[in-house]
């Protein structure tokens, strides 16, 4: 059975557009946590964030985890996933992890460019370039934790999951 992999790490590191390709390379499905909580909740990350706070959020989050976990599956993870420690344990128990990991400057630099970034709150209020520095300062700790692999996300996307395929032994499709 071909176990489902995780991919964690910041907004911003490529969990989406890593997935994705991942996913074609292996012909596993994708699926993104963020997405499937919002079609469930039939309402944006931030909509439900400002109606029923962030604790829901997550809770929703822990959800969605569970929910989309099936064989043959690379699934990109919402930011903090990470935080809560009853999903770091159903990842590392349940499939392979993969750790995204890209400088905050990078990250925030991505964001930046990406119009949707307006649609999400961030967690602070600060700008983006200074939360990110803090985001990773905190749950650096918790992707290693998480992690079975930890990969170099600033390489161009097809090496990313190229080196996810040679980590996992795995074979192209
Ligand atoms: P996440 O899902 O982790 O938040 P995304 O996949 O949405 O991250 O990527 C965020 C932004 O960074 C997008 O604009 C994407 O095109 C860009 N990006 C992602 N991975 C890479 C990469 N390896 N190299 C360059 N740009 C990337
Ligand atoms: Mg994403």
């Amino acid at each position: 059975m071909s176990l489902p992999i995780y991919l964690i790490g910041a907004r911003g590191c490529g969990k989406t557009t890593i997935g994705q390709v991942l996913a074609r390379m292996l012909n596993y499905t994708f699926c993104d946590t963020d997405h499937y909580l919002q079609q469930a909740a039939q309402r944006s990350v931030a909509e439900i964030v400002a109606s029923e706070g962030w604790e829901s959020f997550r809770a929703r989050e822990t959800e969605a985890l569970r929910a989309v976990t099936t064989p043959a599956a690379v699934i990109a993870t919402g930011g903090g996933m990470v935080l809560a420690e009853v999903n770091r344990r159903f990842m590392r128990e349940r499939g392979h992890v993969i750790w995204l990991s890209a400088p905050a400057e990078a990250l925030a630099n991505r964001l930046q460019q990406q119009p949707e970034t307006a649609q999400r709150p961030t967690l602070t209020g600060q700008p983006i370039a200074e939360e990110m520095d803090e985001i990773l300062r905190l749950r650096a700790p918790l992707y290693q934790q998480a992690a079975h692999y930890q990969v170099d996300a600033m390489q161009p996307p097809e090496q990313v999951a190229e080196q996810i395929i040679r980590s996992l032994a795995l074979a192209r499709a």
